[in-house]
């Protein structure tokens, strides 16, 4: 039974094989993605393996002396209509430079009996439609019809390279992008240099919707407490602006410039409305208390000390800094409080639990 069934299994393996073998346009394989050195997608294997190697080749020294990018897809079938086919394949792998679309596209769809030459806006006016039906009648159809498919491919790929390498027609397709030093790198560095340009400009964007943000956030907030909030994003910004290729700088420079405005700018004084002055460090210590002198000396504030040379008020505004290592002591409630020591005294273990001893200490009022 099995036996007689196997025929029949393998004839339904082999029909269910060759239907693969239709493809859809992301399907066709992408060599020169995976290799730049290719031109040729022949996944079925319609052409011989020489007959590639000699298309490649020729692709290759096209695009070197021309810069012209011509790919060649062979195929047993597609889906679809060809010349829609070959127009979606065409935009999908972005043949051609960008610059000036200099790209040619030839797919032949061999069951399907059709072969396609699609060519971008720059290489139109060398390759006419009418000029592409000629090749394709003068190389390809008699070829075909004798199943030699490397013939006619070659012969259809050598008129189209002979049409774009004559000087005049080398003067029209060249691009900026030319690679004449024999790299054949092309569209994917492009792609990618702009994609980062792309996200350079999202990060922009992106800090300057965070400093609006910002700015309506602290609307109506004191002086002091906005300068905090603008201080805590500034570092942000300037990280922000190394990966950005500099691009949002300007979000940082906006906030560095809120920044020096709300604690150096301009204080007026609460008591006559005159501007006053700020006094220097060395000298406002006078005017600080013990205490807010130790947080001072400490690192765990910083104190502006401004006075109006009119009448003598003073204003002393703290800056607390949130990265020091100091907290407000629960007795004198001056930011001078810290661990003087952390040690284990007894190690943990399966049987008993262990021991750690820390010691916080006040600078100001010796709190322990
Ligand atoms: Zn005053
Ligand atoms: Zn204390």
């Amino acid at each position: 039974m099995i036996k007689r069934l196997l025929p029949i299994l393998l004839i339904i393996f082999t029909a269910a094989f060759a239907a693969a073998a239709t493809y859809s346009v992301d399907k066709v394989p992408n060599v020169h993605l995976a290799d730049s050195t290719r031109f040729v997608s022949n996944p079925d294997g319609i052409l011989s393996p020489e007959a590639e190697a000699q298309a490649n080749a020729l692709l290759r020294r096209l695009m070197r002396e021309t810069s012209a990018e011509v790919a060649c897809v062979v195929v047993d079938d597609i889906d679809g209509e060809p010349d829609d086919f070959a127009t979606d394949l065409f935009r999908r792998w972005g043949i051609g430079k960008k610059d000036n679309n200099n790209g040619v596209l030839v797919l032949i769809a061999k069951d399907r009996r059709r072969a396609v030459i699609r060519t971008g806006t720059g290489v139109e006016g060398l390759l006419p439609d009418g000029l592409c039906g000629s090749i394709i009648r003068a190389n390809m159809i008699p070829n075909f019809r004798r199943e030699d498919y490397d013939s006619g491919t070659l012969g259809a790929l050598a008129d189209i390279a002979g049409i774009l390498s004559t000087p005049e027609a080398r003067a029209e397709v060249m691009s900026k992008y030319a690679n004449n030093a024999g790299s054949d790198d092309d569209f994917d560095g492009d792609a990618a240099f702009k994609a980062y340009l792309i996200l350079c400009v999202f990060l922009t964007v992106a800090g300057l919707t965070l400093v609006v943000y910002k700015i309506i956030k602290t609307a109506g907030m004191p002086r002091q407490q906005k300068y905090v909030e603008f201080h805590k994003i500034q570092l942000m910004l300037l990280i922000d602006s190394f990966v950005g290729l500099g691009m949002p700088l300007i979000a940082y420079l906006i906030v560095y410039f809120i920044c020096k405005r709300l604690r150096r700018g301009k204080h007026l004084c609460a008591t006559c409305g005159k501007p006053m002055k700020l006094i220097d460090e060395e000298r406002d210590n006078d005017f600080l208390t013990r205490e807010q002198d130790i947080e001072e000396r400490v690192g765990s504030v910083d104190y502006d000390v401004w006075r109006c040379p009119a009448d003598g008020t003073t204003e002393i505004i703290p800056y607390v800094q949130l990265d020091s290592a100091f907290a407000e002591c629960p007795v004198c409630h001056a930011r001078t409080f810290h661990v003087v020591s952390d040690r284990i005294t007894r190690q943990p273990s399966t049987t008993h639990t262990g021991t750690r001893v820390v010691t916080r200490q006040c600078v100001s009022c010796g709190f322990e």
